[in-house]
């Protein structure tokens, strides 16, 4: 990696929200771009050669089979959890990704705990899993719209730490993306999706429902992060009005992730040179 994309593998702790804090997300720009000065040209050269980095890492990582890493996005309507899966793991083998969504639960998993869903589809050692919206929703979502009691969600704050911790200690690494946008970008976004009938389809009239309630969903949010942050499952709040800077940030904490955990290619089964191959 050049200099620019190590500065950004660097400074990205910047956005992760330490232990114990009270995240306020109005003080937290959406439009923030302060570790990537230079243009929107440069930072795809810069994405590319996070994207590659992070291909090279998950090759070692996929081979080493010791840790699974589990990828947490969420955001509100538009914040654009989509393009961050296609625009940051582009380069990455297929193979070794599994993208999961989580929408409205069925009957069957409403009959379970809400964790029953979630649990089965946790990487397994050698593999990305990318939660695109997760267990978080039933803090989010359900508290906005009172799907259970407040006694009832107030509880699952600890739940979700005990859990992540669960999956921690048996080896997966975890790392939770909030993509901050502001109500004036996401207005944007929603106008675009009427406007250009090649994005007809993703307009969803639920998407304003959820809108009206923005204040709403931000408390939501701004209390999960505030109380799940951990140092083995940190949240880091993303400025994501800027979907280019949004990228960088995100492929930044992957890597910086990966390198972490020091993956290596496993000692060979047998001595290679002992293999004569006729
Ligand atoms: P989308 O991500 O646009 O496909 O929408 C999925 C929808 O499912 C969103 O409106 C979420 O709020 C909703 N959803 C996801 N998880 C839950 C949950 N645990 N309880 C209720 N609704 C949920
Ligand atoms: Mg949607």
């Amino acid at each position: 990696m050049d200099a620019t994309a190590m500065h950004l593998v660097w400074g990205v702790d910047r956005y992760r929200v330490p232990e114990g804090t009270r995240v306020d997300l109005d003080r937290l720009d959406p439009a923030d771009r302060s570790l990537f000065p230079g243009s929107k040209r440069e930072a795809r050269r810069v994405l590319a050669e996070l994207r590659d980095r992070l291909a090279e890492l998950q090759r070692v990582f996929w081979a080493d089979g010791r840790h699974g890493l589990l990828v947490v996005l969420q955001a509100m309507d538009t914040g654009g959890k989509d393009g961050t899966i296609r625009k940051v793991f582009s380069g990455v083998n297929p193979q070794g990704v599994d993208v999961v969504s989580f929408g409205k639960p069925t009957e069957l998993e409403l009959s379970h705990d809400y964790l029953w869903r979630v649990h089965r589809h946790a990487p397994a050692k050698g593999r990305i899993g990318v939660f695109n919206r997760s267990h978080y929703e039933d803090v989010l979502v359900v508290r906005v719209l009172g799907l259970v009691d407040e006694e009832r969600w107030r509880r699952r704050y600890d739940h979700l730490v005990a859990f992540e911790r669960l999956l921690h200690d048996e080896g997966t690494a975890i790392v939770k993306f909030f993509l901050h946008i502001s109500k004036e970008e996401q207005r944007r976004r929603l106008q675009a999706r009427l406007d250009d009938p090649t994005k007809h389809w993703k307009f969803n009239p639920a998407d304003l429902e959820a809108r009206a309630r923005w204040d709403d969903y931000q408390a939501a949010y701004a209390e999960a992060l505030s109380r799940t942050s951990t140092p083995y499952a940190p949240w880091y709040v993303v400025p994501a009005d800027r979907k280019w800077y949004r990228n960088l940030v995100v492929a930044a904490v992957l890597v910086g992730t990966l390198e972490a955990l020091d993956p290596r290619y496993p000692p060979p089964a047998v001595d290679p040179a002992s293999v004569i191959i006729d």
